[in-house]
């Protein structure tokens, strides 16, 4: 197990309160610490950009925003905590009666401490979000208030983080994180952070990894179709994917399953958690949700799974203010990272081979495969190194992968693999991309 905490802690601690949305200098701050981390590409997408039946928005920043009561006091302070303006809210400078401001302010009815977190991406308007006990203790009938927001939406552009990493084959896995949540640990930023160290792990492997590596930081829904429009041949061509998110919290594991319930990567979720001894929740595979919902969509059907630990809907602190640093710690960040690594350490070997001696049996002693002594089993296992061999040259048929192969012989993938590669060495076996 890899012991990345205080590493993550350093970097929660950093990003935690950067005003990031879908588009905006938070967002572009956020890529360049990540970084520090690794090689990301940082790209821009035009506003006015059509993508798919979307269009990229107006550029919005902001830098200041309160509300102040008839003596002059800001009761609500955007420096305090950017959740008080509604993400996306259009500038304002105005004095209100109670009467007109009281529909531009949301609250929480049944949790009193946590601010709300609230957008209006695509409907011009703007907001404040407060804790019931701020409008309790602050706001009166027949009020008068002072309303400021010194924000900008401007054509500008929208910004993601992109990372390839290429493997021994071009055949690609999406790993996809969303990077437009602000001042909330466990929804956006914990996918974030283990997103960026399952990419740092990555690289110090890579001459090693079989697949390649397509990662992605974008603002959710519109950056995932706005990269998805702009890279659509490659996009056509991945089968499988992760989307990180929600993985940080003290609660439950669970896993979300890919739209196609038999596809190899549920399996191997489920294939972790056990081999760790861990509980899961599983949640099947539903049109709610993150990203899937556009890698899933009909001209892509990439098989996308997510690992969770108080997944987004299911927790009590879900888009407010409470979903913050006391909540989210680095340890459970980490102990996510592990389980996302072992995974794909079984995602890389998952290769399709096929057998270039078809007729017939191969004569193994020719290809000195064949064992001087016979009978000795592989450790760990109730085969032995002669079995897997004869069963993968007999399943190799061009379409069986080696998660299926360790599924019928009940052997553990590295150990496949590990046969799969002395075949491959000796042209008896040749991958399929
Ligand atoms: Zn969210």
């Amino acid at each position: 197990m890899i012991e990345y905490s205080k590493e993550i802690d350093k970097y929660l601690q950093r990003l935690f309160s950067i005003t990031r949305s879908i588009t905006g200098n938070g967002n572009r701050e956020t890529l360049k610490i990540l970084q520090e981390l690794i090689p990301l590409n940082i790209i821009e997408y035009p506003s006015g950009q059509d993508v798919y039946d979307w269009t990229i928005p107006k550029e919005w920043n902001i830098k200041d925003a309160w509300i102040k009561d008839s003596n002059g006091e800001k009761i609500i302070d955007f420096k305090q905590s950017n959740l008080h303006v509604v993400s996306y809210s259009t500038p304002l400078s105005d004095t209100l009666s109670f009467d007109k401001l009281k529909d531009n302010l949301h609250y929480l009815e049944d949790s009193p401490d946590a601010i709300p977190y609230r957008t209006s991406y695509y409907n011009e308007d703007w907001g404040f979000c407060i804790s019931k006990n701020q409008f309790k203790k602050f706001f009166k009938e027949d009020s008068l208030y002072e309303v400021f927001i010194d924000s900008e939406l401007t054509k500008g552009s929208l910004s993601i983080g992109e990372l390839l990493i290429e493997g021994k084959s071009k055949k690609e896995y999406l790993i996809s994180c969303y990077i437009c949540h602000p001042s909330m640990a466990n929804d956006s930023l914990s996918g974030v952070l283990t997103t960026a160290f399952i990419a740092q792990e990555l690289l110090k492997i890579q001459d090693t990894l079989e697949h390649s590596y397509r990662i992605v930081f974008v603002p959710e829904t519109i950056g995932a179709i706005a990269y998805t429009a702009n890279n659509e041949y490659a996009m056509k061509n991945i089968n499988n994917g992760l989307v990180i998110t929600t993985c940080g919290g003290p609660g439950e594991f669970g896993y979300k399953q890919s739209w196609d319930e038999n596809n190899f990567i549920n399996s191997m979720v489920e294939d972790v958690f056990k081999e760790n001894n861990i509980e899961y929740l599983t949640y099947p595979f539903d049109i709610h949700g993150s990203d899937e919902r556009q890698y899933s969509s009909q001209a892509f059907k990439i098989n996308c799974a997510t690992i969770s630990k108080d997944r987004y809907y299911n927790y009590d602190y879900y888009h407010t203010s409470l979903d913050n640093l006391d909540f989210v710690k680095a340890k459970y960040i980490n102990e996510t990272l592990n389980l996302y690594l072992q995974l794909i350490r079984k995602m890389d070997k998952n290769i399709i081979y096929k057998n270039l001696y078809p007729n017939c049996e191969v004569m193994l002693s020719k290809h000195d495969l064949y064992p001087k002594t016979g009978g000795a089993l592989l450790p760990s296992s109730s085969v032995s190194a002669l079995d897997i061999i004869l069963w993968l040259l007999y399943y190799c048929d061009g379409s069986m992968n080696l998660h299926e192969v360790s599924k019928k012989l009940n052997v553990n993938i590295n150990l496949i693999y590990s046969e799969a590669c002395k075949l491959e060495s000796k042209n008896i076996i040749e991958k399929i991309l």
